[in-house]
């Protein structure tokens, strides 16, 4: 990837949510975890997180390729999920996975991957099995590429769903 741009929009997450994803990050090495964004706020500039929810990685395993170099969102929990928050505000807003021994950025595979231009991508690299560096991103107008988003961490004040609701 090149050119990445700064788009006006931020996310924000709790130190919690941001040390989980790190976590599933390390647990997966040398795989790439991956799982869902709860949020809401998705068309404006500011999107908040109120749950991240962990995902199987189920990208097929072909010939040169496995989890270790792609993630794919289990659809089921995603359906599932998306069911389950249809009565209420907050709405899929986004996904995260890692990069192992890999930077924080989209790659080409991603970008190839990438059709729904609201969602929020949060990509965590993980060099020698420790979780760094985690940057969020979103689908450029026109879909050539990504445009980095703000990512904000704050320790408390945000209000957080119950996991098993
Ligand atoms: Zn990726």
């Amino acid at each position: 990837m090149s050119a990445l741009s700064k788009s006006s929009l931020a996310i924000t997450l709790t130190a919690t949510q941001r040390n989980l994803i790190l976590a599933e990050a390390e647990a997966a090495y040398p795989d790439e975890c991956c799982g869902l964004l709860v949020g809401r706020g998705g068309e404006t500039r500011n999107v908040t997180v109120s749950r991240v929810v962990p995902a199987a990685n189920v990208a097929p395993d072909d010939p040169g390729h496995s989890v270790r170099d792609r993630f794919e969102v289990d659809p089921q929990a995603r359906f599932d999920l998306e069911r389950e928050l249809r009565a209420g505000p907050d709405a899929v807003i986004g996904h995260y996975h890692s990069h192992p021994d890999h930077p924080a950025e989209p790659s080409a595979r991603d970008l190839a991957k990438a059709f729904e231009p609201s969602l929020i991508w949060l990509i965590t690299g993980v060099m020698s099995g420790r979780a760094e560096n985690l940057r969020a991103f979103r689908l450029a107008d026109g879909g050539g590429g990504f445009d980095e988003v703000v990512l904000e961490i704050a320790d408390h004040a945000i209000p957080v769903q119950s996991p098993d609701a």
